[in-house]
């Protein structure tokens, strides 16, 4: 099923000034802003532009991966097009700015759903596609490029290649986790996979402990989605304690409709000492007792068990205009513990702990998620990701991010 194009006349690009942040809110940088609003807008768009340039989505990557300081962050939204469908392979054809939120409204009446999603649907295909992110089925589904056959990438130089497994495969599998450094995605594949409701058969398992978690983790091994809250602020005999949560698709056929827009938004930026250990001890604590018994089976929508956090939109306000830093490791521990942390950000607090934190990480074998740093060392993160360099090969020259340059040390080559 082809989908037609939208009749509008393309637009030449114009540019902008205007904030955008990541979803941290830290660092913040000024930065020109260039819609990209049709797949022949770039590179022509970079005609008289100073500085670098850096492919941006929703900016709901933490740190700086979606930041270019002083440069030009080419912002893809209004390349949203859904291009194609065929509903025998599950496999959809869409423009990279498109959200995975837009993906799910046209997929999920028709009885498909995404094969790997973050926390959050507003991040854009382009965007998942450059993390390759990872979903609470990642021991069952793998990260987020293992379900793109195929997508197109635009250089500065003007060349477009297809790049699939294997057309172009050393540009491919750069680009899948390539931070937006490799070209422009300019629209992509993505397999996604049956479902007959949009209900998911739901347990929530309350665990007192890491050997309590790991016991669980152990024994739900085979089901698809699992994801688990602990609970960082308590002490004593309530140390780690937490919520083990497992989902699998409804196999009762039940109704496919699309989601509502979220109503609630956060309306302002709390002041700095509104977080405090009494406040997030107090959260925790009704949190872990919102469950009441200490293991609930029921049915729930997909909604809030996938995107929780969605329910508020600009919940990230709740840090302050400060912002917040999150650390997100995953270690080879068993099957590959990850664990993802937020922090206020204290100047002089947060920093030396974080650089703690992946110094131990990398004493136990350890990755730092790039998506969600804004600390990294360039030490830690050459010691992270040894195969840097050779990666650095595939870097469009125009193309750069705050990240790349604050973790290797090299700016934009213009
Ligand atoms: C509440 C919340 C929950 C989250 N949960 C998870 C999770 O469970 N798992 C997970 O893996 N991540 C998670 N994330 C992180 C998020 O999924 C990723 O950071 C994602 O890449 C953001 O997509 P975006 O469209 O906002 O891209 P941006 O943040 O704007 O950009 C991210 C990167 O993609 C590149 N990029 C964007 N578009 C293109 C393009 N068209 N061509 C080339 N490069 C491009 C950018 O250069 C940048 O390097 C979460 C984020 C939030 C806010």
């Amino acid at each position: 099923m082809a989908m037609s194009q939208s009749a509008v006349e393309p637009q030449p690009a114009k540019a902008a000034h205007a904030a955008f942040e990541s979803w941290g809110r830290y660092p913040k940088y000024n930065a020109n802003i260039v819609p990209l609003n049709w797949q022949g807008d770039f590179p022509g768009v970079l005609a008289g532009l100073h500085n670098g340039a850096l492919p941006v989505g929703l900016g709901r990557s933490y740190g700086d991966v979606c930041l270019l300081k002083d440069g030009n962050l080419l912002q893809t939204t209004g390349m949203d097009r859904l291009l194609d469908f065929d509903p025998e392979t599950g496999i959809l054809t869409a423009e990279a700015g498109v959200s995975l939120a837009k993906i799910l409204d046209f997929a999920v009446p028709r009885g498909f759903f995404l094969p790997v999603t973050p926390g959050t649907k507003y991040v854009t295909l382009g965007g998942a596609i450059a993390c390759d992110i990872h979903g609470k089925n990642h021991e069952a589904a793998g990260s987020f490029g293992n379900h793109v056959p195929s997508f197109e990438l635009v250089r500065s130089d003007g060349s477009r290649r297809l790049c699939s497994p294997t057309q172009n495969s050393d540009w491919y599998a750069a680009t899948i986790g390539g931070m937006g450094l490799t070209g422009v995605i300019t629209w992509a594949q993505l397999k996604l996979r049956p479902i007959v409701s949009r209900k998911i058969d739901y347990e929530g398992i309350q665990f007192h402990g890491i050997d309590e978690f790991l016991d669980l983790k152990q024994r739900y091994q085979n089901v698809e989605y699992t994801v688990s809250w602990v609970d960082c602020a308590s002490t004593g005999r309530n140390f780690a304690r937490g919520i083990f949560m497992l989902g699998e698709h409804s196999k009762a056929p039940g109704e496919l409709k699309p989601s509502p827009e979220p109503k609630l938004v956060f309306p302002f930026d709390l002041p700095g000492f509104a977080l405090n250990h009494t406040t997030v001890s107090l959260f925790n604590s009704v949190f872990f007792h919102k469950q009441m018994k200490a293991h609930v089976k029921t049915v729930q929508d997909y909604e809030p068990f996938f995107y929780p956090l969605d329910a508020v939109l600009h919940w990230n306000r709740m840090y302050g205009s400060r912002g917040l830093v999150q650390f997100q490791y995953a270690i080879p521990w068993q099957a590959g513990i990850m664990l993802a942390l937020d922090f206020p950000i204290k100047p002089d607090l947060t920093f030396p702990l974080l650089k703690r934190l992946g110094d131990m990480t990398l004493e136990f074998g350890g990755r730092l998620y790039s998506a969600k740093d804004a600390a990294m060392t360039p030490a830690q993160f050459q010691a992270f990701y040894p195969q840097w360099q050779q990666f650095a090969q595939y870097r469009d020259p125009r193309l750069n991010s705050s990240f790349w340059e604050r973790v290797t040390g090299g700016g934009s080559t213009l």
